[in-house]
């Protein structure tokens, strides 16, 4: 592992660790998603934070689904959160629960607060409310129901949770200070009503306890030392910490706020990327061009590039936008390191070796992986007649086009030198097949005199390659701060995000590729099986291309 500075959150977790502030020396994270859609790049960097610092410093890190609006959540979303988790590296182990766990709880905890006369059930509307909270810079107006007597207040409460009142009429608030600076402590909504089965607790409860009220009561249950959470929650935390200092309260936890992480070209918001998903933008949530951690799975990206990305960007204190390029540096690193290479033509045009003798086949010995010292071979076979990419020959060469033109000679990758004779067309004039002669001493790249060719082409051999569907994927939006300009984020999508290609072939080693295996088709990108694969139908995704925009960027910026 690279030495790098602590971040802001390791120090502070070595100080308390240092001046015994955590109960048994374990520090206690926790990863709080709301089920209310798939897990996005975003969340990455809240786990990897949560998980890492629990695993960096010998503590734990719990699963918590903050399930406390009803309307929205679907156990397919807590399914998928955590498959994802679990793609990352990370396990709760069984520490798993669920915010709606702690119902009776809290409504216990309302109920005393109740009884000391911090809490009343306020029957203004929500427009009022607003209206009574005052601004930024002015203070708020007390509510009139702000002084009803304790023991009605218990008993509207109690009839609010009996269902006897439609949603909105009640409010349970906490009596904290109208004058506050801080908004969120100008008695903050503890509970509402609201009507809506829940997919753990189904019809018990018709009143939902609010997330500034749930939150930190959760982290308290469960002994959260170091309660981390993004930017947004920074003026939450006086709430926060009025909540966790309620009386009957044991464990006090600590709110601790980090910059969330923002990518150009992408959307990283549960709601926008539902829309997309729900109008058909894309084909669902695990679409390989959706930011979700699904859709990188799925696209091709690596859990261990993922993490490497997001610690590259680090933790910060001040929001930022981190360039798409570095993501798929990160991306290309990894899979540098571990694809394994294939030949694949995927704009294929024949090329015919006149002199080679029809119905001869050999075979080459391939390196899966020149990256790799102990890497395994595999074998290509070679006939007489085989596939090239079509823009790896021009008829009349540009000037410096080093690759196969009439006269030209080059390198068929692993075989031997070509030079091309001819061509045939069809009546459109469009080549249909190159016609070359081979030099049988070069078997293998190299030849006894010696001479050198410029380029060097992949190939497949025609009759035992695989014909196949590859999908050429790009960006899903084509501007780096989507919607910016319209401020529709729908008029920045790229309308070649995806390309599918369905005459292009990869060589025969492709049968032996296995769902998930990484896969890089020679001078073309990285590439890997998808999920819609049959027996006789093979689907890849790229994953991304060869071209490495960031590191030329970062010479640029004299890095
Ligand atoms: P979204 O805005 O996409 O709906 P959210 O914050 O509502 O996201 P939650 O399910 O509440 O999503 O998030 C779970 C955790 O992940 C929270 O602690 C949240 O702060 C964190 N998180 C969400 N988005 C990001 C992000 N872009 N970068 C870092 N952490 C994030
Ligand atoms: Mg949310």
């Amino acid at each position: 592992m690279e030495e790098r500075p602590l971040n802001f959150l390791e120090k502070i977790i070595e100080d308390d660790l240092k001046n015994n502030r955590v109960p048994g020396g374990k520090i206690v994270t926790r990863f709080p998603p709301e089920p209310n859609g798939y897990l996005h790049i975003g969340h990455i960097k809240s786990i990897v934070i949560n998980f890492g610092l629990a695993e960096k410093y010998g503590g734990k890190c719990h699963l918590r689904l903050d399930d406390t609006n009803p309307a929205k959540e679907e156990t397919e979303y807590i399914d998928s959160i955590k498959e994802d988790i679990k793609w990352l590296g990370y396990s709760w182990g069984n520490d798993e629960y669920y915010a709606s766990d702690y119902y009776d709880k809290l409504y216990e905890i309302a109920i005393n607060l109740i009884k000391e006369g911090k809490a009343y059930v306020d029957s203004l509307s929500a427009e009022e409310m607003k209206e009574y909270r005052g601004t930024l810079t002015e203070g708020g107006k007390e509510s009139p129901d702000r002084n009803r007597p304790i023991e009605e207040n218990l008993r509207l409460f109690e009839e609010m949770r009996e269902g006897k009142y439609p949603e909105g009429k009640y409010t349970l608030r906490a009596k904290i200070d109208m004058q506050s600076p801080n908004i969120n402590l100008r008695d903050p909504a503890l509970y509402r009503i609201k009507y809506a089965e829940h997919p753990r607790t189904g019809k018990k409860w018709c009143i939902y306890p609010m997330y500034d009220f749930t939150h930190p009561i959760s982290d308290a249950i469960e002994g959260i030392t170091h309660s981390i959470c993004t930017l947004e929650f920074e003026d939450h935390r006086p709430a926060y910490d009025w909540a966790t200092s309620i009386d009957g309260i044991e464990f006090t936890p600590h709110q601790y706020e980090f910059a969330r992480l923002n990518i150009s070209y992408l959307l990283m918001s549960k709601r926008k990327l539902l829309y997309l998903v729900n109008n058909n933008f894309v084909t669902g949530w695990d679409d390989p061009r959706m930011p979700t951690i699904s859709g990188v799975r799925r696209r091709g990206y690596s859990p261990e590039s993922m993490k490497d990305f997001v610690t590259r960007v680090g933790v910060a204190k001040v929001e930022s936008m981190v360039d798409y390029a570095l993501m798929e540096f990160c991306v290309r690193e990894d899979l540098n390191k571990r694809a394994k290479r294939l030949m694949a033509v995927l704009d294929p045009v024949e090329l015919v070796i006149d002199n080679y003798p029809e119905g001869k086949v050999e075979y080459f010995e391939a390196v899966d992986n020149p990256e790799d010292e102990n890497s395994k071979t595999h074998m290509i076979p070679f006939s007489k007649h085989l596939y090239i990419e079509r823009e790896d020959f021009m008829e009349t060469p540009v000037k410096g086009y080093h690759r196969l033109y009439i006269g030209n000679e080059v390198r068929l990758k692993y075989a031997y030198y070509v030079k091309a004779t001819s061509v045939e067309k069809d009546e459109n004039g469009k080549i249909t097949v190159i016609h070359a002669t081979y030099d049988p001493e070069s078997r293998g790249g190299t030849t006894p005199d010696g001479r050198k060719v410029k380029g060097t082409s992949h190939w497949v051999d025609a009759s035992s390659a695989l014909k196949v569907e590859v999908r050429q994927y790009d960006k899903l939006f084509k501007s780096e701060v989507p919607g910016a300009k319209t401020g529709n984020y729908l008029d920045d999508l790229n309308p070649d995000s995806l390309i599918v290609l369905n005459d292009a072939y990869v060589e025969e080693e492709a049968k032996n590729v296995k769902l998930g295996e990484y896969l890089q088709f020679i001078r073309n990108g990285y590439y890997i099986l998808d999920k819609d694969t049959t027996e006789d139908h093979l689907v890849f995704n790229r994953t991304c291309t060869l071209k490495d925009s960031w590191s030329k960027e970062k010479a640029k910026m004299g890095l």
